[in-house]
């Protein structure tokens, strides 16, 4: 969700930019206090044509600031160097949680062409303060003086981490080698704005258009509807468009009879990036696996994915090679017994002494969707009218407040950047604010795919030592209300709520005096906080806490949860091999070692054989393919997909430990969990803070079990 080093990320080299003209300084709303309501962003004032001189100014003042720390002439200590240089770069912070969020999900040309403007220079920037000599002088000297200085814990933690951060970021190279990195450095922040833009035009591009109703057999009337509004926004009255966002395509590719059309929209969504037209992401990908891996070099690493994982929960490339090749061998087995169960109950023709027919890719979901029916006697659509997004939201606020005590009133005062975007305030159990959430539902096409959680502002101590709430911003892409109807959530758009929403309590409870470790966890623990939220919404007894009938308000009836429950390892073979194909998939790429090997890649023939030796089932390709991985190629996931199932080895069993003691708001556990795992967890490393709660380190089991794998 967040990475935290921003701060040496960001960058400074741009000697004699104008900063920005009295007149429009007067205007931009970046430059003087917002005077909103917790200082929250003025959305109804920002504008384009004000990112970059905020951009420009916020650069000028970072610099000033870290000129300042290297010019003090006093003898290095906590206070002038490491504290001056954790509390740097407020407005460039403040313009950048801005304009990188609304990248994502207010996309548009103009965007597009400040962030290819902006994003050299703030490469060029952070790298100046990376290699700046002088300030990794006083850094250093701190570092080696540690002892004497007189820190507490945390004061040592964090002079630990800045030296590490600077050494990871070429403070330590020669001038060649940083010049090189420079480079690199630059180049990557280009190419993976690039991959990501062509996957937005990729995914946008591409329409299923629908003419004849009977093309829509076996659709249900919510997502027909929704075609034919779409239709509607596209000049197309009378017809129905699907597109790849999941509201439309998932429906289609569950229900839609016509396998003709399930493959055509399938290939669609699987083929983004790899259709050697002008967003083609394959030179892409090569060019950024090149320049990872000479970035590994630079640092001693054989390869990118152990330059990553050094500073993970896991260490090396082996341990998670192994963590994952364990899972899959079992995964995969699964979903061969899941295909058999499919090709068996349907797939014959009609001699019933045939072979059953192979089932298609593009089929898995059609015919799971009839398994899980038959076996279950359960279908989504039996408990959407009981999911409505407001009751999912509310459970969800529910449940914390039973958890934690914590408190969501709306308001309708604060401003936001699209029309229906909500605001909450947020309190903990004594009346204090811990901040602001926004909540975005629905898809546009401004917006990337998926779901995420981000931060305008981060929780935190400025240089004064106030403390500044956090503003924290969910993004979903769910199916939206339609007609009448309200907006209906069907059970993965249920969990992903949550679990978005586990992130921001991570969020908001977040406590600690230093930027550099407040709330700051290793890449492998991110999705603990938020993948636990999704045990309790999947529990009988908070399920019966939200989920009541849209028109009747009756709550689900036990028979269903019962079926809901009965059916919840349906699919999860499939759902796990994916996942941890895509994870591997990662990993190999991450692993290679040669630049001639890289620059000969055929990056389609790579995929391939990398699943062939895995034995991936025909059925199945990775959860993303290589020229569709925005996760890893444009999202901060590079050799980190892993992370999922490392993070959920350890919310299972966390959440296990409150099933346990038979209390699902035990007050003990909760108050535990919040301050060792969400308040103070970037006080220690992640497993420290983890056995802190737990006593031990976790089992495998629990997750083993919830996937259906024992
Ligand atoms: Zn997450």
């Amino acid at each position: 969700m967040k990475i935290k080093n921003t701060l040496i990320i960001i960058a400074m080299s741009i000697i004699g930019l104008t900063s920005c003209k009295s007149d429009s300084c007067n205007q931009n709303p970046f430059l003087s206090d917002y005077g909103t309501y917790l200082e929250a962003p003025a959305f109804d004032k920002i504008k384009n044509e004000h990112y970059m001189p905020a951009f420009i100014e916020g650069m000028k003042q970072h610099k000033a600031e870290i000129e300042a720390i290297c010019n003090n002439t006093e003898t290095p200590d906590f206070n002038n160097t490491v504290w001056a240089y954790d509390k740097s770069g407020e407005l460039l912070g403040k313009v950048s949680g801005v304009f990188f969020n609304m990248m994502e999900c207010m996309n548009s040309d103009e965007m597009q062409q400040i962030a290819e403007e902006v994003m050299p220079l703030i490469t060029a920037h952070g790298d100046d303060i990376a290699m700046n000599p002088v300030l990794f002088e006083k850094i250093k000297y701190v570092y080696d003086h540690r002892a004497e200085m007189n820190l507490d814990d945390q004061q040592n933690r964090v002079v630990e981490k800045y030296y590490n951060d600077f050494i990871r970021s070429g403070a330590g190279l020669n001038e060649e080698e940083q010049a090189k990195l420079r480079e690199i450095n630059e180049r990557l922040s280009i190419l993976s704005l690039q991959f990501g833009n062509n996957l937005l035009k990729e995914n946008s591009n591409y329409k299923l258009v629908i003419d004849n109703e009977k093309d829509l057999a076996g659709m249900p009337q919510s997502s027909i509807d929704a075609a034919a509004e779409q239709a509607k926004k596209d000049g197309l009255e009378g017809k129905w468009v699907f597109t790849l966002s999941k509201p439309s395509l998932i429906p289609f590719l569950t229900y839609a009879d016509n396998s003709m059309l399930r493959s055509e929209m399938y290939n669609a969504y699987y083929n983004r990036g790899d259709n050697n037209n002008e967003y083609d992401n394959k030179a892409v990908i090569k060019e950024m696996l090149a320049l990872r891996l000479q970035k590994a070099q630079l640092f001693g690493f054989d390869n990118y994915a152990n330059y990553v994982l050094d500073v993970n929960m896991a260490k090396d490339d082996k341990t998670v090679d192994k963590f994952l090749g364990d899972i899959f061998y079992s995964a995969n087995e699964l979903a061969k017994k899941e295909r058999r169960e499919m090709q068996n109950l349907f797939c014959h023709d009609e001699d019933v002494h045939a072979e059953p027919i192979e089932i298609q890719r593009s089929d898995w979901w059609y015919f799971s969707e009839k398994l899980r029916k038959a076996k279950y006697d359960f279908d989504e659509n039996y408990i959407r009218p009981y999911l409505s997004l407001d009751n999912v939201r509310n459970g969800m606020f529910m449940a914390a407040n039973k958890l934690y005590g914590v408190t969501f009133e709306k308001r309708n005062d604060i401003p936001v950047y699209f029309e229906g975007v909500e605001t909450y305030e947020v309190k903990d159990f004594d009346g204090s604010i811990l901040g602001l959430l926004y909540l975005d539902f629905y898809p546009r096409e401004s917006k990337s795919s998926g779901a995420w959680c981000t931060s305008f502002r981060e929780g935190g101590y400025d240089i004064n030592n106030v403390w500044h709430p956090a503003l924290i911003q969910l993004v979903m892409n769910f199916t939206p209300a339609s007609g009448d109807t309200p907006a209906l959530l069907n059970w993965d758009e249920t969990e992903t709520m949550w679990h978005e929403f586990g992130h921001s309590l991570h969020a908001f409870f977040s406590k600690g005096r230093y930027s550099r470790t407040c709330g700051n966890v290793p890449h492998d623990y991110v999705e603990l906080p938020s993948q636990i939220m999704e045990n309790w919404a999947g529990e009988p007894e908070v399920i019966r806490m939200y989920a009541k009938h849209y028109k009747t308000g009756e709550v689900m009836p036990d028979s269903l949860i019962e079926k809901l429950e009965n059916s919840a390892l349906f699919n999860q073979g499939f759902n796990t091999t994916e996942l941890i194909a895509a994870s591997i998939l990662d990993m190999k790429f991450h692993e290679l070692t040669d630049i001639d090997v890289i620059n000969n890649l055929d990056v389609d023939e790579f995929e391939r054989q990398q699943m062939s030796n895995i034995g991936l089932i025909q059925q199945i390709q990775p959860r993303y393919r290589s020229t569709n991985f925005g996760h890893i190629f444009s999202g901060g996931y590079s050799a980190g997909y892993y992370a999922y199932t490392w993070a959920e080895v350890l919310d299972k069993d966390a959440f296990n430990y409150f099933k346990e003691s038979g209390d699902l708001f035990n007050q003990k556990l909760a108050k535990s969990f919040r301050i060792n795992c969400l308040q103070e967890c970037g006080n220690d490393e992640g497993m420290v803070q983890y056995k802190k709660f737990r006593g031990q380190e976790p089992s495998i089991e629990p997750y083993l079990k919830a996937r259906g794998l024992k």
